[in-house]
């Protein structure tokens, strides 16, 4: 029995302190974990890697070059996904766009993406989870529920642990605050700093909320009591040091960033705030990073004979509902499943190259699926948390199946 720590790869917190236990490598314990993490690193299987053309199995060799024909013959194929994969594996997916001309993008285009880009371009302050931890007096989740979806966000990382200058915890230390539509689990956590607001409200509660850090009598056209926005900008004000977990909720209820960039402004003129993007996909941030080093921008993008171009028409959204892109090459997604079915179903009538760990609506329906390896339980590699700290993991376990990378490899030397 070989027992060692690893990281999780199961949401954008990357956990490092999880103990797992194999024997015939065979995932046999996980501690520490959530129970999020414990079922995904027990996902690490035995046997063999399907590769399937058609619905048939076939050999690696046969799908792959079967994968090359059909990008090599795209006028205009779509890569999509790449929020599971490690940064490795990004690179190669960015280089292969590149060669076959493609249209590159991931689900930070319909998700948390303009927050990634003002992250990166440095237009907004942020820290680190261990800077939360060792430090943070008032916490707020907004729009989000990590207690359902980053299971150890509030116990490793945030509102209960004790840091370096945190002593004592929770409670008596930090303030915990939720914004919502809903009394979610982390906001019956947060108790009596619960702010329920209506949906698609977080725009003008953000100006009734400066308003009262102002000094001025906050008001809002659905007449959220001014009293209990006077009391949170109180505590907003008497931060020492201050975070913004920000969820997709606030994300989709604003129109654009400028009532969080103003909300910034003014807490960090009075007191001293930071902003982390609640990312879910382990390698999202890696893949805006990536891309942005290369081309400038984040997602969206269509790469043609050397240049790159950029917009909302080159999102898988935008692509796939004007029928501009040919065939694709999904990795680590399930659009089928994500999307609106009235776009999804476009994907049915182009050749789809499906890559992932298990079988997806996606896999089902596509014309060639390669059964990868699991990142951080069966392949290696590195990736960007979702507060832009680099980490680097091991495979738990050895496995047969090939690893994305190996993959994307094999399919840019058959084309
Ligand atoms: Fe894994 Fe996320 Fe759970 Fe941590 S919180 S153990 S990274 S699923």
């Amino acid at each position: 029995m070989e027992k060692n720590y690893h990281v999780c790869t199961g949401c954008g917190l990357l956990c490092d302190d999880i103990e797992v236990e194999s024997e015939n490598n065979t995932v046999t314990k996980v501690y520490t974990a959530c129970r999020v993490g414990v079922a995904h690193m027990k996902e690490a299987r035995r046997g063999e890697a399907d590769f399937l053309v058609d619905n048939k199995p076939v050999d690696e060799s046969t799908a792959i070059s079967e994968a090359a024909s059909i990008l090599k013959n795209a006028r205009n194929p779509l890569i999509f996904g790449l929020g599971t994969s490690t940064s490795e594996t990004q690179k190669i997916a960015i280089e292969l766009a590149k060669k076959i001309n493609a249209t590159l993008d991931d689900t930070s285009s319909f998700c948390l993406g303009p927050l990634a880009e003002a992250l990166i371009q440095d237009k907004l302050k942020s820290c680190t989870l261990d800077d939360v931890r060792n430090k943070a007096d008032v916490i707020i989740y907004w729009g989000t529920d990590p207690s359902d979806s980053h299971p150890r966000q509030l116990s490793k990382h945030s509102y209960f642990p004790r840091g370096i200058e945190k002593q004592r915890g929770w409670e008596e230390e930090r303030t915990a605050i939720a914004i919502d539509v809903r009394k979610s689990h982390t906001a019956k956590i947060c108790g009596n700093y619960f702010f329920q607001i209506p949906p698609k409200g977080d725009a003008e509660f953000i100006d009734a909320l400066i308003a009262g850090i102002s000094g001025k009598l906050p008001k809002t056209s659905y007449n959220y009591p001014p009293k209990k926005i006077l009391e949170l900008a109180n505590i907003l004000k008497g931060a020492k040091f201050g975070v913004i977990f920000a969820g997709r909720g606030l994300i989709y209820s604003l129109e654009n960033l400028e009532p969080l960039f103003k909300l910034m402004k003014i807490l960090n003129e009075k007191a001293n705030f930071h902003l982390i993007p609640m990312i879910s996909s382990y390698n999202t941030m890696g893949f805006n990073e990536n891309l942005f080093a290369e081309t400038g921008y984040v997602n969206s993008v269509k790469f043609e004979n050397g240049t790159v171009k950029h917009g909302p028409e080159y999102s898988v959204v935008e692509s796939l509902k004007a029928k501009t892109v040919d065939a694709a090459l999904i990795i680590g997604s399930d659009p089928l499943l994500i999307l609106p079915g009235s776009i999804a179903k476009n994907m049915l009538e182009i050749p789809v190259i499906s890559m992932d760990h298990c079988e997806t609506l996606t896999s089902k329906h596509a014309k060639i699926y390669m059964n990868t390896a699991i990142n951080g339980v069966e392949a290696g590699g590195s990736a960007t948390r979702m507060d832009r700290v680099k980490v680097s993991f091991e495979p738990a376990i050895e496995t047969k199946h090939p690893s994305e990378e190996v993959i994307l490899k094999k399919i840019m030397e058959a084309l």
